[in-house]
């Protein structure tokens, strides 16, 4: 084993669960063991809540301008460690290294934008009636949980941490029990950066953990990233207990081709987004639908990703279930009389046997029926369908349940404006394959890819993470004078 087992990190210290469960954690790039995980128990996450308790009166009374501090130090550490964490991301996640920095890079930004919460949250005043005064406050919630899942193990657990804690609040990770080695780093990270012990904690483990996160009395706020099927069942059992949640779910994102697109560009941008990340990223080009005669382009698609080489600039998928699954979606559509352009099955990688690869897979003549146009695939693999007018791509997009992202590929400005309109999902790229909104804008989808109010990123986050005081004073001496007057 490549790695020390894995431990919970409660209180500013790396603990071992009460559990007795452990699972191992593969790499996926070559099979190597690296660790064993811990799946804790609801007496662990006791632990974890208390120490979080205990650290909330003390942070949530320490000045923003001075809680940001720790994450003005925090963005330093990442940047001094990018190379260790963007090896280990790969390591556990199977992304190329290029990737991971890619990944810790985005969680840099992201803690840019925390550190500008003082300038964000100043809260507003106003004199309502003579000598009577209006005031909001954006207040800490308290205890609040963060699930996330496997596909960034980095970036995802750092679109919630430094605004949510930087807000004042004391929180219980859960990393995916896929990739857990990550965010072990990061509490390292942020212990060296000066955070006090008690306001992050990470408990490691699965359904049992996810389940106690949602039923804990003193948890105020779940947020959860992952598959719709999960996101479902946590949006449900945290509300039940009257908790705010809000619950990412899966994709599948349509790119809509115009014949007016630029070849090249188009060509680029739909083979990197189809396989950047293996695909497995929740704003993955899944569909494309090329809209009239776009056979040049679907060429050009095919040479791009016949450059993509498994095991140099394409990573591998997660686990072998995965690559089953990949490839029996491939299959099945073939079998349904698509045509399979490029054919990422049965892929193997030189020294790398014991690796779970799928190689870029490019599906034409695809039908709306079939599962690839229908399913999140969430492997380097495209799904093309045709249709003759821009209403009958957007009617194939609009019916997906689905809605984080679309895109459209166009040099046509009014035709653009007119899809960015009508395309049913949350975050819409013209000329862009994957169209995530840097900060300060916020990230989230629509339909069944979120659920829950706002958006987890950006300033969208600040009303998740807090709550507003709304106080009303009157010092004026006159009599008579009431606060209407
Ligand atoms: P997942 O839903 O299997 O797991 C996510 C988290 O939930 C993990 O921490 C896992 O331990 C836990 N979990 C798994 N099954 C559970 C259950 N039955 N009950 C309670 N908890 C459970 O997702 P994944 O496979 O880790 O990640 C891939 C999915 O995440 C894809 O569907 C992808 O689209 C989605 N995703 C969405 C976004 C977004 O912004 N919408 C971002 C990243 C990933």
């Amino acid at each position: 084993m490549k790695y020390p087992a894995i431990q919970n990190f409660i209180n500013g210290q790396f603990v071992n669960s009460i559990g007795s469960r452990i699972l191992e954690v593969i790499s996926p790039l070559d099979g190597t063991l690296l660790a064993t995980v811990p799946m804790s128990t609801s007496k662990d996450l006791d632990n974890a809540v208390k120490a979080a308790q205990a650290a909330f009166p003390g942070w949530s009374k320490t000045p923003i301008k001075e809680r940001v501090q720790v994450f003005f130090r925090y963005k330093y550490l990442l940047e001094k460690h990018l190379k260790e964490l963007a090896e280990l991301c790969s390591e556990e996640n199977g992304k190329t290294y290029g990737e991971s920095v890619a990944e810790i890079e985005k969680s840099i930004e992201l803690t840019e934008f925390a550190t500008s919460l003082p300038q964000l949250v100043t809260g507003e005043v106003l004199e309502v009636s003579r000598g009577v005064e209006c005031r909001t406050e954006h207040v800490a919630l308290g205890v609040v949980a963060s699930i996330v899942p496997f596909n960034f193990p980095s970036m995802v657990p750092n679109w919630t941490l430094p605004n949510a804690i930087a807000l004042g609040n004391c929180m219980i990770m859960k990393p995916s029990e896929k990739v857990p080695l990550s965010c072990g780093k990061l509490a390292e990270l942020l212990k060296e950066a000066g955070l006090p012990d008690g306001v992050f904690n990470i408990v490691h483990g699965d359904v049992e953990i996810v389940e106690a996160i949602c039923d804990h009395p003193a948890i105020e706020a779940v947020s959860f990233v992952g598959s719709t099927k999960v996101a479902k069942i946590v949006y449900q059992r945290a509300t039940s207990h009257y908790k705010r949640c809000l619950a990412l779910g899966g994709a599948k994102n349509h790119l809509m081709v115009l014949p007016d697109a630029k070849p090249e560009m188009t060509a680029q941008n739909v083979a990197a987004s189809m396989s950047g990340c293996a695909g497995q990223r929740c704003m993955a080009a899944s569909a494309m639908i090329g809209v009239g005669n776009v056979d040049h382009i679907i060429a050009k698609i095919c040479d791009e990703a016949r450059k993509i080489v498994p095991g140099k600039n394409l990573g591998a998928v997660i686990n072998k279930q995965s690559q089953e699954r990949i490839e029996r979606y491939i299959t099945e559509a073939e079998q349904q009389g698509a045509k399979i352009l490029v054919d990422g099955r049965n892929t193997k990688v030189a020294g790398k046997e014991n690796g779970t690869y799928v190689g870029p897979t490019v599906i034409d003549f695809v039908t709306p029926d079939m599962a690839v146009a229908k399913e999140e695939i969430f492997g380097p693999v495209i799904s093309i369908m045709r249709t003759d007018t821009v209403d009958e791509a957007l009617a194939i997009e609009n019916a997906n349940p689905y809605g984080n992202a679309a895109s459209v590929f166009t040099q046509n400005g009014g035709m653009a404006r007119y899809i960015i309109e009508r395309a049913s999902a949350g975050m819409i790229g013209v000329n862009v394959g994957v169209p995530v909104p840097r900060e300060p804008f916020s990230f989230g989808g629509w339909n069944e890819s979120k659920f829950g109010v706002g958006d987890i990123t950006g300033k969208s986050s600040i009303e998740f993470w807090t709550k507003l005081k709304k106080s009303t004073t009157k010092w004026n001496p006159e009599a008579g004078v009431n606060w209407m007057s």
